[in-house]
């Protein structure tokens, strides 16, 4: 056991034997006051909830929230969406707004790099010093080995032919090239985890062939899938759309040509009209710009960040946080913590949470996250699953995950009201 590990293994028992965790400060952390200034990288639902909890904790302190985009767009509730089942407002907010609501700073623009000796953040408007940084980046969708390594190709497949689930504005370009789609072959991929969301895309084939359906097009949707499926909807893809949708469990993609629109598998050659190629995922780029990724050794893939799971603390750095999807494994027992917007938010309020701790000299209390996830089986007559994960601290000091996972018969909303309160009191959207 490394000493890293073994110093981890001693607060994971403190943990389990009811204690709590003094945080080491960091080596220049500042007194709380006007001047202390909290760093927020990513303006989603990690981001957005570590700025707000801060906010509460330090209220005399500054809170800088920076992101590429002037608005908040939520990828939950974005099929019923994409399909004219949901109004964009509750979704789309102008982060200008929020931040003012919020009490906090926002600044639009793309973040570069980081000095993090310096503890200065480099953007397209200018550097920001920080105190302590929180990193949310979301997730980056890796396209290079379908075009031979070609960085060009891939940002033309990203534009062309993205699934809409990496980001906002991806999503937005979706529903344009779905709008316009007038029948033919669509060819949906589904990459392999970890995901964001796991079952999102196969609710969302489910959703399309419902939608063509109403509008009457001639379409069949074909569904490339590194893994094997989910067993409730490769029974709902056979049950309600046998001969809309073909699916193809345990097949790589080897190869896109954009320019023929052909997609080569490991056993085929798929010619499309409509793509929604969704790459594997890794942290957003941001994480591995900043020296944040786990190393690539034991086991470990070296896409994602590495953090204490406890308190989000980057391993590479005590005055970092990193929050949210861009956060690698963290159990030996499940691995990663979910991918969701519910678990993002969590890990805002814990990062933020530890930073007031540190920033205070004082004892930081755990809590462990939740997650709650709704996922539509069936558009009409409508089908909800809900999907909640739960966790504690065994004996022995490992993280536990326990699902809950439950039909909701006759739905009435329960989806939009989830999501409602999360904007509310989470993101302090609304
Ligand atoms: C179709 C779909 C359905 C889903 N349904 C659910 C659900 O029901 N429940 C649920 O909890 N979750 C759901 N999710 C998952 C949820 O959307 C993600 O888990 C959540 O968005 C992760 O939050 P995050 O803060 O890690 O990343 P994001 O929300 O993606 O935020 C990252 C932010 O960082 C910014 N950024 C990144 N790099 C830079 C840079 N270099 N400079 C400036 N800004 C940068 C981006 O612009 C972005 O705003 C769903 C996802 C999809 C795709």
């Amino acid at each position: 056991m490394t000493a890293a590990q073994s110093s981890f293994a001693r607060r994971r028992l403190l943990l389990a034997a009811g204690g709590a965790l003094l945080l080491p400060r960091a080596r220049h952390a500042l007194a709380t006051g006007p001047q202390l200034r909290v760093v927020v990288l990513g303006a989603g639902w990690g981001g957005l909830a570590a700025a707000r909890a801060v906010r509460s904790h330090l209220p005399t302190a500054e809170v800088v929230v920076v992101d590429r985009g002037a608005r908040f767009f939520s990828l939950p509730l974005s099929t019923a969406w994409l399909i004219g089942r949901q109004d964009a407002a509750l979704l789309d907010h102008d982060l200008a707004e929020v931040a003012r609501r919020g009490g906090f700073r926002f600044v639009r623009a793309e973040v570069l790099s980081a000095d993090r000796t310096r503890r200065v953040v480099a953007t397209a408007a200018g550097d920001l010093r920080y105190d302590w940084l929180v990193v949310a980046p979301g997730i980056r969708e890796d396209r290079l080995p379908w075009v031979d390594g070609d960085p060009e190709a891939a940002e033309g497949l990203r534009r062309e032919h993205s699934a809409g689930i990496a980001d906002s504005e991806s999503a937005r370009a979706l529903k344009t090239r779905l709008s316009a789609f007038s029948g033919g072959e669509l060819v949906v991929s589904i990459a392999g985890g970890p995901a964001r969301c796991p079952p999102a895309p196969y609710e969302r084939v489910l959703a399309l062939a419902w939608w063509f359906t109403q509008r009457r097009l001639k379409a069949r949707i074909t569904v490339i899938d590194e893994g094997g499926g989910i067993a409730g909807f490769r029974e709902a893809f056979d049950d309600h759309y046998p001969k809309m949708i073909r699916f193809m469990p345990r097949t790589h993609i080897r190869r896109v040509d954009p320019s023929s629109r052909h997609i080569v598998t490991d056993f085929d050659e798929l010619p499309f009209d409509e793509a929604l190629l969704a790459g594997p995922q890794r942290a957003g780029a941001l994480a591995g710009m900043l020296g944040l990724l786990a190393p690539q050794a034991e086991g470990r893939d070296g896409h994602w960040a590495a953090v204490d799971p406890l308190t989000l603390r980057s391993r590479a750095d005590e005055c970092v946080f990193v929050v949210g999807d861009a956060v690698g494994e963290v159990s030996p027992l499940f691995g990663h913590f979910p991918k969701t917007g519910h678990m993002a938010a969590r890990h805002g309020a814990i990062a933020a949470a530890a930073i007031a701790a540190a920033a205070r000299n004082r004892v930081f209390e755990p809590t462990l996250p939740d997650s709650v996830c709704f996922v539509h089986h069936s558009i009409e007559p409508p089908e909800l699953t809900r999907i909640e994960m739960r966790y504690r601290i065994r004996g022995d000091g490992e993280i536990v995950q326990e699902m809950d996972q439950r039909r909701i018969n006759q739905p009435r909303g329960e989806d939009r009201a989830w999501a409602g309160g999360m904007f509310r009191d989470a993101l302090g959207l609304l």
